[in-house]
């Protein structure tokens, strides 16, 4: 079979390798019908130093069961399945407290002898905790949609239920990329009625505003906070929602928060300190948020999709196949692309 495999930054390949086989009763090889490129991918595409090997890569897909290990007893054969960001057995203790995540029996794709998502085959290891099947379909903007809570759009709902939001919250949302716009869908979902969004790419925050979004502020750092601030009466936003995943826009977190709010992060986190000192602790600030446990939330949010009330999957502003995934890296690096689908 052919999948991705990244040699370094801005090196990223597509080659065969061998197809993957069920290793552990445990298993499902699942064939891909839809994966993507996700702005983590490009902190690796833009600094990782250069290999003689590549690894693979990809961690957002859903497909069609091809192989089922005989211990499967939830997923079959046949199954239209999507799988969240990371593998899990849904059973342990983590898992049952819906932190899929901290699995102790999970992983990660593209590592440790298990397929990445960009690619035609990949073996899900735990699969019947892992994989949530789906009504078969063929239709192309629910598949997008529906590919969307592999990962950006449960990482956006995660930032928006972790910060508490609600009808009665209003919310900020620091970045204009894919997660920072399904974070607009996710607290417009949860009813939030005032929805600022700081970014400065109008093709993005003219989407953000189909999302819900109530105002745009362009102006970043200082600048971004004074107009925030401006558009609060001076007291920012119950909510602030961070999905860059750099210390400056953590900082703008803090400077938009309103005293006593809640700042959740989102954003793969780009940096090793960050502002916990005696603004934060005057102000009663709380400050949450991690990575994803997408698999939580799929079946909450799998019904909104599923009847086209939410179309996370706008966030896709470009189509290629497996062969175009180097140029579709190349794409969101230059922000050329906000988020690229490949379709198999
Ligand atoms: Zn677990």
């Amino acid at each position: 079979m052919r999948a991705t495999l990244i040699y370094g930054a801005g090196d990223v390949r597509i080659e065969e390798v061998p197809d993957p086989r069920i290793e552990h009763p445990t298993d499902a090889v699942v064939r891909v019908v839809r994966s993507c490129v996700c702005g983590s991918d490009l902190w690796p595409y833009a600094s990782r130093p250069a290999s003689e090997h590549g690894d693979r890569i990809g961690h957002e897909f859903l497909g069609v069961v091809e192989q089922a290990g005989s211990d499967l007893s939830r997923v079959r054969t046949g199954d239209l399945v999507i799988a969240p960001f990371v593998y899990s057995d849904n059973t342990c203790q983590f898992c049952q407290e819906g932190l899929q995540t901290s699995c102790e029996h999970g992983g990660t794709w593209g590592a440790d002898g298990v397929d990445g998502g960009q690619g035609e085959l990949v073996r899900v290891p735990q699969a019947d905790g892992t994989l949530v099947t789906i009504p078969s379909t063929q239709d192309s903007s629910l598949l997008a949609s529906l590919l969307t809570l592999s990962d950006v759009f449960c990482t956006g709902h995660h930032a928006a239920t972790t910060a508490g939001v609600n009808e009665r919250t209003t919310v900020t949302v620091v970045g204009d990329g894919a997660v920072g716009l399904s974070a607009v869908l996710a607290a417009k979902r949860l009813g939030a009625e005032r929805i600022i969004l700081m970014g400065r790419h109008p093709d993005r925050t003219d989407l953000g505003i189909e999302f819900g979004a109530t105002d745009i502020v362009a102006e970043r750092g200082d600048e971004g906070i004074e107009k925030v601030r401006e558009l609060t009466s001076g007291a920012g936003t119950h909510a602030v929602l961070e999905c860059v995943g750099t210390k400056p826009a953590l900082d703008t977190c803090v400077g938009v928060v309103r005293a006593g709010g809640t700042i959740s992060r989102v954003g793969a986190p780009q940096y090793s300190e960050g502002p916990l000192g005696r603004p934060v602790f005057m102000r009663n600030i709380a400050i949450t948020g991690g990575v994803a446990p997408a698999r939580n939330y799929i079946e909450e949010l799998l019904p909104d999709v599923l009847d086209g009330t939410i179309q996370p999957g706008r966030v896709f502003d470009r189509t290629i196949d497996l062969d175009g995934v180097p140029d579709g890296y190349q794409a969101m690096a230059d922000r050329k692309a906000l988020k690229v689908l490949v379709a198999f």
